[in-house]
């Protein structure tokens, strides 16, 4: 479907606006204007009617029959006849009079006690030159009149007032309606290319902006000046390109870590590997430790970054089972705590009841391991990580306790983000992707769970999460 600019439908909307409002202008100003008047006419007509005839045996009813005449104008005649068409007052402007045989005409035309006639007359007006059709007249130079008669018991009330020509008028309102459409024309033109302008601007210099981002540099910035929803569309689309700008600076960081930590671990397999092959006889229990542990570390790696990929593809589904919690972090515990026993580290877990949860078990401790190798690598001169499982209310929170350096308030927000490490020059001691946490967080919220830290330079830091028991 071909799409037109803001622009152009802003100007055919307001266009057709213009077109409708001087339509209806229009058929008021020149159709409807004679029905209009005549109508007008009518209803005071009428009510003078209803007036007399609750006069009618008052002994001044020529009086007020004069009176209703005057303020009507000239042209205006009353008469209240009897039923043989006799007068039996009439005012005193009788000008218009109408002759006794038209009368009685008129009188055999009553019907429902009254009757309404139109009647056109050719200028100028003369006695007993009325032409009775009984429609409408609408040729130009007539001069048109109402006859309207009323009927009271035995007494009949007559009002015959002139129509002054609504032609001329109309042809008045007629030409001033082409200046006014003209007028209309072109200020719906200018009006249209002035909003369209400032509705369209903005919007344009957004897509402009967009279309640098949507290449690829998010380092553009989105202009909210304008109108509210363009400056909330802007402020998100900001909020946005900076994500990407995080993402993006994060994937690199991660690119050149994860190499790095793939390429220590593969040279040293290959160096032992090519000592093997060479001097087989030479070969140490040590060398075939480091083998394996650098395969660890490579293969742990490679299933931090599979799991990040499949949590953000979202097909990482999560097998609900109810466990005993408590249990299962303790045998993680214990193994992690017997495999650093060696380098003096002390791994405690406290707790005072077991607890039974519905959840993924594999991937709840999936996000304690991480946790507590965290707290093992980043452990202070103590070697102590504690573990405290504590239950309230309907939930359980695990804490895991390290000694360590902590972390700086302005990296706390950061620490679960994807592929964030705050030592970014990278230690061998510590390994990591970068993955670890943002694992975590993925795992807790997808069970509907929460998570935090607790940190402060120099004290240590509490990583927790929380589940609902049950
Ligand atoms: P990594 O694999 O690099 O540890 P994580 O996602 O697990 O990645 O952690 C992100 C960053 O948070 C780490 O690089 C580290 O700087 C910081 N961090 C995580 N756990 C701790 C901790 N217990 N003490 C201090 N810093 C920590």
């Amino acid at each position: 479907m071909k799409t037109f600019s803001i622009k152009w439908k802003i100007f055919s909307y307001l266009l057709c606006f213009c077109a409708l409002l001087l339509l209806i202008l229009w058929l008021f100003q020149t159709v409807f204007l004679d029905a209009f008047y005549r109508q007008i006419k009518m209803v005071e007509i009428k009510s003078n009617a209803t007036i007399i005839s609750n006069n009618l045996d008052n002994q001044s009813l020529t009086e007020l029959l004069d009176s209703m005449s005057v303020s009507q104008g000239t042209d205006y005649y009353i008469a209240v006849l009897s039923s043989d068409g006799s007068t039996i007052a009439e005012t005193e402007n009788t000008r218009n009079g109408i002759p006794p045989d038209q009368i009685k005409d008129l009188l055999s035309k009553i019907e429902d006690g009254e009757h309404t006639e139109y009647l056109s007359q050719n200028e100028p007006a003369k006695k007993n030159d009325f032409n009775f059709n009984g429609v409408p007249p609408s040729h130009d130079n007539q001069m048109q009149s109402i006859i309207y008669l009323k009927q009271v018991n035995s007494k009949i009330i007559l009002i015959r007032t002139m129509i002054s020509p609504v032609n001329s008028t109309v042809e008045t309102i007629r030409c001033q309606l082409y200046f006014v459409t003209g007028i209309m024309l072109v200020l719906s033109i200018v009006l249209a290319i002035l909003i369209a302008k400032r509705v369209s601007k903005p919007i344009e210099k957004l897509n402009n902006s967009a279309k640098v981002l949507a290449k690829g540099n998010y380092d553009v910035h989105f202009d909210d000046s304008g109108y509210k929803e363009i400056g909330e569309l802007s402020k998100t689309l900001n909020i946005a390109a900076t994500e990407l700008n995080k993402v993006e600076s994060l994937r690199r960081e991660l690119m050149a870590n994860i190499s790095h930590d793939l390429r220590t671990p593969l040279s040293l397999i290959y160096g032992y590997a090519e000592v093997m092959h060479d001097f087989p006889e030479d070969i140490t229990p040590e060398q075939t430790q480091t083998i394996m542990d650098e395969t660890q570390r490579l293969s742990s790696l490679v299933s931090d970054v599979l799991d990040i990929s499949n949590f953000e593809a979202g097909t990482q589904k999560l097998k609900y089972g109810v466990f005993n919690l408590t249990d299962s972090l303790k045998i993680t515990t214990d193994r992690i705590a017997e495999l650093v026993k060696k380098d003096g580290y002390t791994v405690s877990f406290h707790y005072d009841k077991e607890v039974t949860i519905n959840a993924d078990e594999i991937k709840v401790t999936q996000a304690y391991y991480n946790l507590l190798i965290n707290a093992i690598n980043y452990t202070g001169s103590d070697k102590t990580v504690t573990v405290n499982q504590i239950i309230s209310a309907d939930t359980v929170k695990i804490e895991i306790c390290d000694s360590g350096e902590g972390i700086k308030e302005e990296s706390l927000p950061n620490i679960w983000d994807r592929y964030y490490r705050i030592d970014k020059n990278h230690r061998r001691a510590v390994t990591g992707s970068g993955l670890g946490l943002s694992i975590v967080k993925k795992i807790i919220e997808l069970h509907g769970g929460k998570y935090g830290v607790n940190s402060k330079p120099g004290e240590g830091s509490t990583f927790w999460f929380s589940l609902k028991i049950g």
